[in-house]
């Protein structure tokens, strides 16, 4: 007998029923890249207890000047991620819950927030040698699913879309445009491939060759995909009994997200803002901002019809489904002013969560004898 599938409304009311909204931010701090310290780029940002991030507007140790507009930020995150820590560490701290959740009932999403080279691919699909996010929540997933039964409940299928510039592609099958369509089951894009998978290594080899697919940009050969979203959804689905003990078929998703660059996102002047992309991307992500505020803020209506992404999304963010985002950062001072935007978002989002109950930014004490910044400098040496 084929059991009957979830009622839609019931699989609504299991994820968007709790009246908790669960949103955790995490920052990552890659290493600086040789192109950065080529060009002689410092350190401006510090991670300290796995915590806390400091971020200090400082260039040119000679620029004496520089040192009395010397000013700090201080955030601190769920947890924060020094240039050392490993994907491993990275994906224990942030979704190995959400995976375990997935296989209670809970849908959830992971997304890499960041200005481009930040380092949001490398968290997500990671290499080879390295693998990130992505493949190491599906390894997970099947061990998690092989502790638990060998009866073939649980059947796992993967999808791989791209928006670009309000496009959606498929990308474990490269063709024209797909069509979002509503459903009883949600919104789906139609003829969307879902991958039956059955190993880790099969499913590494599908996500490195999909994102070879990403659309690249035009003006910019050697930079892929800085304009292009990336969602992988994975689908678990098996049998429960529901409260009047009929067998049913669930079906849980876990979207992870690597999000365009966000660094057109946040510029507002009209050069920036000149061609459709870089407006629908700024769409896409503003959407998505909104959804987010609107979710946490428990109001009734949420904008997902927006944007394709937050359409996309629509069941995997909201309520008490499980959200976590993680913020890419790099350490030089070159990209100060986008990192700083990016731990302001990521900022806003954790508020958002705490409902504004704590301060989480501080302005660091500027030092005020010259004895004392020259300390401070010395230590701002030392560390980076
Ligand atoms: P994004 O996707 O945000 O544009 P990438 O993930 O492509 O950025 O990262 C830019 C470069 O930095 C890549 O060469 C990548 O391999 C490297 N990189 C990023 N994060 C790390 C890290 N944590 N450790 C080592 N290399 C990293
Ligand atoms: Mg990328």
């Amino acid at each position: 007998v084929v059991p009957e599938m979830e009622k839609p409304e019931a699989a609504r009311e299991r994820n968007c029923g709790g009246d908790h909204s669960r949103i955790l931010v995490f920052v990552r701090l890659r290493p600086m890249a040789k192109r950065e310290r080529e060009a002689g780029s410092r350190c401006c940002v510090r991670i300290a207890n796995r915590r806390d991030v400091y971020l200090t507007e400082f260039g040119n140790e000679n620029d004496y000047l520089r040192l009395k507009r010397l000013r700090g930020r201080h955030f601190a995150f769920d947890a924060s991620f020094p240039d050392t820590a490993t994907q491993h560490e990275v994906y224990s701290a942030t979704t190995a819950e959400l995976v375990e959740a997935v296989l209670q009932g809970r849908n959830g999403s992971v997304f890499c927030y960041g200005a481009t080279g930040a380092g949001k691919t490398y968290t997500m699909l990671g290499t080879v040698e390295n693998p990130g996010v992505m493949v190491l929540a599906i390894k997970d997933l099947f061990t998690k699913i092989r502790q638990r039964s060998c009866d073939g409940n649980h059947v796992v299928h993967l999808s791989y879309l791209e928006v670009y510039n309000e496009t959606v592609r498929d990308l474990l099958s490269p063709g024209r445009p797909l069509v979002l369509r509503e459903d009883k089951q949600g919104i789906v894009a139609a003829g969307l491939t879902q991958y039956r998978a059955y190993s880790t290594d099969e499913v590494m080899a599908l996500l490195f060759q999909g994102n070879q697919n990403r659309t690249t940009e035009p003006t910019r050969a050697n930079e892929t995909s800085s304009r292009s979203h990336a969602i992988l959804q994975v689908m678990v689905e098996y049998r429960v009994k529901d409260a009047a003990m009929n067998v049913i078929n669930r079906v849980c998703k876990l979207s992870l997200i690597d999000l365009a660059g966000s660094e057109r996102a946040l510029a507002t002047d009209q050069r920036t803002l000149r061609s459709l992309e870089g407006a629908n991307i700024n769409r896409s992500l503003l959407a998505l901002s909104s959804c987010i505020n609107a979710l946490v803020e428990g109001k009734r209506h949420i904008p997902y019809r927006n944007s394709k992404l937050t359409q996309l999304l629509k069941d995997s963010l909201g309520g008490s489904c499980n959200t976590v985002m993680i913020a890419n950062i790099s350490p030089s001072n070159l990209s100060f002013g986008e990192t700083q935007n990016t731990l302001h978002w990521a900022d806003r989002a954790k508020q958002i969560r705490a409902k504004a109950s704590e301060v989480n930014e501080e302005t660091l004490q500027v030092p005020e004898s010259e004895a004392d910044r020259a300390k401070l400098l010395l230590e701002l040496q030392k560390e980076n």
